[in-house]
């Protein structure tokens, strides 16, 4: 098999600016403040639910638009054993930047650097058997025994072996082992509706993960890792928790089922803030039209905020009309158009807001704020979206907390 790879391992994850802790935010636009002591006591106390199961905080995505490498270090210090990232040039941004605890990754193609992955010691997850045999080639042409998790697809759709591909995957996987090409360190899944915890196809995909541990041992493997749980399955279904949980969203203090619960029921608090700054406040008579369209009417006449964030940044253009922000302790919902760079806010005749006041457009649901969760609901989409999409040009200020 040919490993050569034209693409030499890129490390490379867009990064935003970060603010040093305590930098005034004066002269900003906007920021995002990230608590990353919210972070480690989330993660603590994802680890008291997990019992004796080990914590792999999933850092994809930036860390869900937190900071991937502020969060590794955070959520270790919260007691998470592992780390979990999708794309392998996450883990190797990860490692590039000096974080040394395990790291799982899930997403490479056909013809990845996985020579430069193994020599970064990062752990491959082998979801196909293309996967294995190229991970087998990296390993031995590095003279050096792949560390693999086997991901199995019990019936989400979407990642992972299943059928002929995986009872043969299985018994190459053993015969590597035997050769010591590979370690099979772990073996995992991923539920369809683990946020809907009584859903029959929970317990089937559970059932169905353990009879292929039970064929991997009958194969000849000895997985010590088991894992199946995500933060849904973590909160909601201790039966899950097997040898480690995999939590992302709760993570950085987001509900994966706010029909159930908001962070406060679990014991969470939510990591992200962002706010912006009113860039100009401007006296506007009664009937004149709002942003790009027209879509909304003043109704009286008021005072027009001008908030300098839009569809750049990651605010979604679906919250036109409906995204909630509050100023001087009041709730507004964007009126109009959310433009590329700026939202117009309707305060009312009598706001005493003005040019550079702050707007919270992300805080805290047990201090009565917007919440991710409620842009969310807004246009229908999951809290992991609106934080995930906040864009580069909103620099981070990390709180270390105590
Ligand atoms: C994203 C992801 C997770 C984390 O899911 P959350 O719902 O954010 O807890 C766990 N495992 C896999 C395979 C994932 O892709």
């Amino acid at each position: 098999m040919d490993i050569t790879n034209p693409h030499p391992a890129l490390p490379s994850v867009a990064t935003p600016s970060v603010l040093p802790e305590g930098a005034s935010t004066v002269g900003l636009s906007a920021w995002a403040d990230v608590d990353l002591g919210a972070i480690r006591d989330n993660v603590a106390e994802l680890a008291r639910r997990a019992g004796d199961a080990a914590v792999m905080a999933v850092i994809k995505g930036d860390a869900y638009g937190h900071g991937l490498v502020p969060v590794a270090g955070a959520a270790i210090a919260g007691g998470a054993t592992h780390l979990g990232v999708a794309q392998l040039g996450e883990a190797l941004a990860a490692r590039a930047a000096g974080v040394s605890a395990p790291i799982l990754t899930w997403i490479f193609p056909p013809g990845a650097d996985l020579a430069a992955a193994i020599h970064a010691d990062l752990t491959l997850s082998a979801g196909a058997p293309w996967a294995l045999a190229e991970i087998a080639a990296a390993a031995r042409a590095t003279g050096t025994t792949a560390r693999v998790h086997i991901k199995v697809d019990t019936g989400l759709g979407r990642g992972g072996a299943w059928h002929d591909d995986l009872a043969g995957m299985l018994v190459d996987a053993a015969r590597l082992e035997a050769e010591g090409v590979v370690d099979v360190e772990g073996i995992f899944s991923h539920f369809a509706y683990a946020d809907s915890p009584d859903h029959p196809t929970v317990r089937a995909q559970q059932e169905t993960f353990l009879a292929i541990v039970a064929d991997a041992e009958r194969a000849g493997l000895r997985p010590r890792i088991r894992h199946i749980a995500n933060s849904a399955a973590t909160l909601t279904n201790p039966s899950a928790h097997l040898d480690m949980v995999r939590p992302g969203v709760s993570v950085y203090g987001l509900s994966p089922v706010p029909h159930i619960g908001g962070p406060t029921h679990f014991g969470l608090r939510e990591a992200m803030r962002v706010t912006a700054r009113l860039i100009a406040v401007k006296d506007c008579p009664a009937g004149q039209g709002v942003s790009y369209g027209h879509l909304y009417t003043t109704k009286g006449d008021t005072r027009l905020g001008l908030v300098p964030l839009g569809y750049a940044d990651g605010i979604p253009r679906h919250a036109t009309g409906v995204g909630p922000m509050q100023v001087h302790g009041t709730r507004y919902t964007v009126a109009g158009r959310v433009c590329m760079d700026q939202i117009v806010l309707d305060l009312g005749p009598d706001s005493p807001a003005q040019a550079g006041d702050e707007v919270i457009l992300i805080g805290r649901e047990s201090q009565g704020e917007p919440t991710a969760q409620d842009w969310a609901a807004a246009i229908d989409t999951i809290n992991y979206e609106i934080v995930t999409r906040l864009g580069p040009r909103v620099p981070r200020r990390y709180l270390e907390g105590s």
